[in-house]
């Protein structure tokens, strides 16, 4: 690490000028337990089986002891949020143990989540409860398996220590058991991170910090470019844009809703990240927000999730302003997302719809089957999946009856979705592709599974109980979440009615 850093001294809660982050260690937890890990990130890491399963991996996973070379450290960072400036944030409960180097070369940082109060804590623990560390844990790597580019998980351990949370569903305190994941990513660099020293004017700061990014973090145009010139930063930020937009038509092909979308939580790699009150379409709802104190602005919807991305996207172009002379390259690198953004959609619809391009009248089509699957409540995940199957020139709407959560507004779409299938119907035909070929597509892009809010709920209400099977089910159907896995129907089925309106819930 080449950037500036703040003193030694502990975790007291504090505004930290003129360094982008400081130095914390992680606070020791009672009884560290290692209570799931992702076979892929291990293998990423060059960790095999034996140890995993050794007691030395829960005990650095918890943060209870570091390996030599470990130099742990909490990001400073602020952040808009809900669409206004709120100053110092920071790792509040995340502490960085280093960076690994694997044996392909491939450079990854870990990160726990929940070790313990750091110099940005504010007024809270610094801790994570079993609750939301699971829900991190298992969609990190349920995002990786659908192919939208995320922050991994390495593992689960819980802390033998409770954790006091009130607001949970009644409004009164209640202990809940305590956990920490390990996070890996190569950078957890926020928007945010450039806002702070930008907002405090510190440009000396913001330059280093920008400088340090581009040479680790995109050193292909490190290399294209002159060092701190502004075709450098202009290429940098059109970068940020583009994977931005490909980050969010990810999103919005499987049906993921962040749910807190402020600068402080969207990743300058394009990757999703801070997995909050974060949830799944069930009934397709552009309106839907899992995040409960979000109901009433619903800023963070998931329909509106492009367009918060964008508006990001400008406060980023903002804060690094000061490092160009005009601001033609900003204006041209936000015109880059949208462009992006356009293009990654309009290959979503011929995708999902199993065709071979997309054209103006399937934009039009397919806004009008997301407008029908809204009104009569349609499974998002169901409905696409069953569309490979169907037999569309007869109107076959019928064989999709299980996608829908209401009879009554079923029936009355019924005739309207008939009449959809026709001419979609006509469309295949003179697009061509042959059957089998269709349906091959549309499965790569039309996932069987996802983690529905309703699964991981019933997963974490084993793993409270101190069971977790359910845990480990889920993170291995969502290994596989394109392929049809036998036996295992059960998680592909639509949300149940008790869960209709119960949300995931952070903190
Ligand atoms: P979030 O809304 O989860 O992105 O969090 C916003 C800010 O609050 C970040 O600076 C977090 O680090 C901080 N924060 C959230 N939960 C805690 C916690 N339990 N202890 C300390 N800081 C927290
Ligand atoms: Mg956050
Ligand atoms: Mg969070």
């Amino acid at each position: 690490r080449d950037l500036p850093a703040d003193a030694e001294t502990g975790p007291q809660t504090r505004q930290v000028h003129g360094a982008a982050y400081s130095r914390v260690a992680p606070t020791p937890v009672a009884a560290p337990q290692l209570l799931a890990y992702s076979r892929e990130v291990a293998q990423l890491l060059d960790l095999d089986a034996a140890a995993v399963a050794a007691p030395e991996f829960a005990a650095v996973f918890s943060g209870n002891r570091l390996l030599p070379g470990m130099q742990p450290y909490a990001a400073n960072y602020g952040g808009h949020q809900f669409g206004h400036w709120a100053g110092q944030l920071g790792d509040g409960r995340a502490i960085s143990l280093g960076e690994v180097v694997n044996r392909a070369g491939e450079r990854w940082e870990l990160q726990l989540k929940g070790a313990g109060p750091t110099p940005y804590s504010r007024r809270a623990d610094g801790r994570a409860v079993l609750r939301s560390s699971i829900r991190e844990f298992l969609c990190s790597e349920a995002m990786h398996h659908l192919g939208v580019p995320t922050t991994r998980a390495l593992c689960l351990v819980g802390t033998g220590e409770a954790v006091e949370r009130d607001m949970l569903y009644d409004g009164h305190p209640r202990n809940e058991p305590g956990a920490i994941v390990c996070r890996v990513a190569p950078s957890f660099i926020r928007f945010g991170n450039f806002e702070l020293p930008a907002s405090r004017g510190d440009t000396a700061l913001l330059q280093q910090l920008a400088d340090f990014t581009i040479r680790r973090d995109f050193p292909e145009l490190a290399a294209a470019h002159a060092p701190a010139s502004a075709a450098l930063y202009e290429a940098w930020f059109g970068e940020v844009c583009a994977r931005t937009a490909r980050l969010i038509a990810h999103w919005m092909r499987v049906g993921f809703v962040h749910g807190v979308m402020n600068t402080d939580n969207l990743s300058i790699l394009g990757l999703t990240i801070d997995y909050g009150p974060y949830g799944w379409i069930d009934n397709y709802d552009p309106d839907w927000t899992p995040n409960t104190t979000d109901r009433e602005r619903r800023r963070y919807r998931f329909g509106q999730q492009a367009q918060i991305a964008y508006w990001n996207l400008g406060r980023l172009a903002g804060a690094i302003a000061p490092l160009l002379a005009d601001h033609e390259g900003l204006h041209a690198g936000l015109q880059r997302y949208v462009d992006t953004f356009v293009a990654a959609d309009r290959a979503n619809i011929a995708a999902k719809l199993g065709l071979r391009e997309c054209e103006d009248a399937d934009v039009a089509r397919m806004e009008s089957l997301l407008e029908l699957m809204t009104g009569a409540e349609a499974d998002m995940t169901l409905f696409f999946r069953g569309l490979a199957d169907v037999d569309a020139a007869a109107g076959a709407i019928d064989a999709l009856r299980d996608a829908f959560y209401d009879e009554a507004k079923f029936a009355a779409a019924r005739g309207a979705f008939q009449l959809w299938l026709r001419d979609y119907a006509q469309r295949l035909a003179q697009d061509g592709l042959a059957d089998a070929e269709r349906r091959e597509r549309m499965n790569r892009v039309n996932p069987r599974y996802v983690l529905r809010n309703y699964l991981a709920q019933g997963a974490i209400d084993r793993a409270e109980a101190g069971d977790m099977g359910g845990v480990e089910e889920l993170l291995e159907v969502m290994r596989r979440p394109y392929e049809d896995q036998p036996g295992r129907e059960r998680f592909a089925g639509k949300r149940p009615d008790w869960a209709r309106s119960k949300v995931g819930c952070s903190m």
